[in-house]
Formats: C-alpha cells, structure tokens, sequence
C-alpha cells in the first residue's frame, strides 16, 4: 500500500482494494512476521521485536521507509486533520471523515496533495490546495509545466491557492472548521489533508548507532551498505544521491526503492552490483493529463551549474491528430551543452506519458547524446504513438541540436 493511497479516496472508495495480499510473500517462502523491530543489537546480530522475541541475522536490511512531516501549525493535532500515512487502519478512518466531508483544504501542491485533490473532487468534495510555493508541482517541473497541471486542476474545480502558507487551522468544538492564511483569508474545511512531504523513518537505526546521512537518510554506500557492512538500507529510509551531482539528494518514490531493494538483494551474498545514484524518474495524473519527469528539469540543471541545452515539441500522442481520442503531447528534452549528454527530461501527455518519461530514463541512465536520441530507432503506429515524423523524443532533439 503506498503509491495507490489517494485513488482509495476516489477510484477505489475501499481501502481494502489498495491492499497487496500477504500470499505475494507466504506464496515464494517467506516467512512473514508482522510485529515491530523495537532494536536491533549489532553486537548478537539479532533484532528485538515487541514481544521480546529476538530474531538473529547474517545480514540485515533496514526498510522502515518514511513518514510524514508534521508542520508546527497550529490546529495541526485535530480530529479532522490527516496525513498520507502508510496504514490500513488510519486510512479507513480518513475514509470515514471523508464521506461525510464537504470541503476539504489540502496543505501542500506537491503530487501527493495534487493527487488527494484530483480524487475527493471526482468525489464532488469542495477542494482547495494551499501551496506555500509559486506554483504546484515545483519540485518535479519546470514551471510551463506546473501551469498546465494548475489549469487542469483549476479546470476540473479545484481552487489552487499558491505562494501562501496555513497560518492556524482554525477549531470549533475540537473539529475543524477552517483555515487561516497568513494573507488573512479564511478558508471553510470540514477536514484538511496535509502533504509537505516525508521524512526518513531512521529511529532504529540512529539507536543502533548507524551513520545518518546529509538529508537524513541512513547513510548507505554504493552498494547499499550502512556503516555496519552487514546491514543494508533501502528505500525511502536510505540516504540517496544524485546521479548526476553525487551530491546527497530528496528524492524519495517507490520506483527509486524498488530498483535500491533488486540491487540490496544483489549485494547480499556478494557485492556485486553498484547503485550509481538516483535519477529519480516521476509520473502523476490529473484527470485526463499525464505528467512526468525524469533526471534534472531545466530549473534544477541550472542550479547544479550545468550550461543547460534545451529542445521541446510539441505533437500528439495518435496520428493523424484527428484520431479518435488523440491527446495533446508536449515533450521537453534537458542536455548538457558541455558533454552534449541527456540530463533530463518532462512530459506532458495522456496515458503514454509514464513510459515516455522512463524512455528518456534510460537514455539518462546510458549518456546517450543529443545525436544519439535524435537519430534513435522508435517504433509508432496511428493509435499508439505520435507519427515518425513528430515522434515526440527525436522531435525534441532535433530542436536542441538546432541550438548546437
Ligand atoms: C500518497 C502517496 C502516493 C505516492 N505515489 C507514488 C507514486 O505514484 N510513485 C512512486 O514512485 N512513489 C510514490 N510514493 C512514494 C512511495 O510510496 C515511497 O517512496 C515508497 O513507499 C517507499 O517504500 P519503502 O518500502 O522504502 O517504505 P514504506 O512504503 O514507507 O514502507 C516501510 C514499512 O516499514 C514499516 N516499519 C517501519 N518501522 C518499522 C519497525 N520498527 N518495525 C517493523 N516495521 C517497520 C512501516 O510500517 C512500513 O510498512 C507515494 C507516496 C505517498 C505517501
């Protein structure tokens, strides 16, 4: 259960369905205890479960993931104030407040407030995200591409409210009636969703006396080794780098822990596999609109002091245009003037939009050149892909390379 949480909201209206069967586990051998780790003890390399049971290990892999950052706001300890927790029985209370709300102040426009917003508004809730930042989105996408996803948003009813901050989520008999921004307006809510992000969850690990890395994480090498060579981490408990900086970096998405847990699984027996750094590839939707982006945006190349390189197109994603169905398909392609190496990459599209963006993935992840990802071989057809002519990826080359 993680990626599915707001689609329970709208979607799914069950939070059973974003369940993912234990038997996935039983099925292949493995013995599932559900318990808390409450320590772990490195010098009888073993671990202390709630019940005072102790497990031992050879090797052990910490994935405690996050958990959600708790702005000092006041109001923020109500009833009807929630977080995107990671917990069946949380999420059922949520539910619960849910269909009985009517309007609903999301704190925080990043894509998990986005997609909150999307699902309680196909809902018919009356929905409102106040972003502290000047656009929604901004930490994924330049800022062109944050305009399309407020547009959608606004277009679908939902108020977006930007560079303002919740002053007080405001009381009324202990449940909230509202929000104060520190402009002064007040908004109405019956409940209000906060989503400012997450933190490493690395309790066990500080106590256990691991080293923790710069943005919090527990600090891993590259071949997801602690400070303790036995102990691995993964996931979004484990510090993470940039691919392209080595520098320490936020990111945190399934897609990152799931590619960190294949190479800890690697690594377990043997070293084998190194993780080069975190290109950190990300897709969202909203209503009909897909976004997605990979690697550095241009906003962030240029702050990691890349001479930045920049070729756009926009197509369709069917050909003709006039086929039915056919979607507007905007592609923007980042190179590094210097190397002439793809750096990143943003989509904005339909239901092509995800696997385009992991298609500019691993042209990042393989330093393909400007050259080489305009005169790449893609394959299209009329009701999959844009016509070979536009095909969005060499389109969008071929326009930097003009720039050369
Ligand atoms: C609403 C939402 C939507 C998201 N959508 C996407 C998406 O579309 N794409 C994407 O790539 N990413 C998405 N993410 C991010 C993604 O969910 C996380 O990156 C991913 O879950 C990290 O996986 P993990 O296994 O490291 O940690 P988690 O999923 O946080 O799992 C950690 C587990 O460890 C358990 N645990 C912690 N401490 C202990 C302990 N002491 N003892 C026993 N168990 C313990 C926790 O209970 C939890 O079950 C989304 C996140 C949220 C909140």
């Amino acid at each position: 259960m993680t990626c599915g949480i707001p689609y329970i909201f709208g979607a799914l209206l069950s939070v059973e369905k974003d369940l993912l069967p234990d038997r996935l586990l039983t099925d292949n051998n493995i013995e599932l205890v559900i318990e808390e780790v409450k320590a772990i003890r490195r010098d009888e390399k073993a671990v202390v479960l709630s019940s005072g049971q102790k497990i031992c290990y050879d090797k052990l892999v910490l994935a405690t993931g996050s958990v959600p950052v708790r702005p000092p706001i006041p109001g923020i300890d109500l009833e009807n104030v929630f977080f995107a927790k990671k917990d069946p029985d949380y999420l059922q209370r949520l539910l619960v407040s849910f269909e009985k709300a009517k309007d609903v102040v999301i704190i925080g426009g990043g894509f998990v407030g986005v997609e909150f917003a999307e699902q309680f508004r196909k809902r018919g809730l009356n929905v409102t995200i106040v972003e502290l930042l000047p656009h929604c989105l901004q930490l994924n996408l330049d800022d062109e591409y944050c305009v399309v996803a407020e547009e959608k948003l606004q277009e679908l009813g939902i108020r977006v409210i930007t560079k303002e901050r919740v002053e007080e989520i405001v009381e009324r008999d202990g449940r909230v009636v509202g929000v104060r921004l520190a402009g002064g307006e007040r908004l109405r809510a019956d409940m209000v969703l906060v989503a400012v992000g997450v933190k490493p969850e690395t309790s066990l690990a500080r106590e256990a006396q691991l080293k923790i890395g710069e943005t919090g994480g527990v600090w891993v090498n590259e071949y997801m080794q602690t400070s303790d060579e036995d102990i691995f981490a993964a996931g979004d408990c484990a510090e993470k780098y940039s691919f392209f900086t080595k520098r320490p970096t936020n990111l945190r998405l399934a897609s990152i822990a799931a590619r960190e847990a294949r190479i800890v699984a690697a690594n377990l027996s043997q070293l084998k596999v190194k993780n080069l750094g975190t290109i950190g590839c990300f897709a969202t939707t909203i209503g009909d609109l897909g976004l997605g982006a990979t690697g550095l945006v241009e906003r962030a190349a240029r702050e990691a002091g890349f001479d930045v390189l920049v070729g756009t197109a926009t197509t369709t994603d069917k050909h003709p245009g006039a086929m039915p169905g056919a979607k507007s398909l905007k592609v923007k392609l980042i190179f590094d003037r210097t190397s002439k190496a793809i750096i990143g990459g943003e989509v904005a599209g339909g239901t092509t939009t995800a696997e385009l963006v992991n298609v500019i993935s691993a042209m990042i992840e393989k330093r393909m050149t400007v050259e080489e990802v305009a005169f790449s071989h893609y394959g299209t057809h009329p009701n999959l892909t844009a016509s070979p002519r536009t095909y969005p990826i060499a389109y969008a080359a071929e326009d930097a390379l003009s720039k050369v």
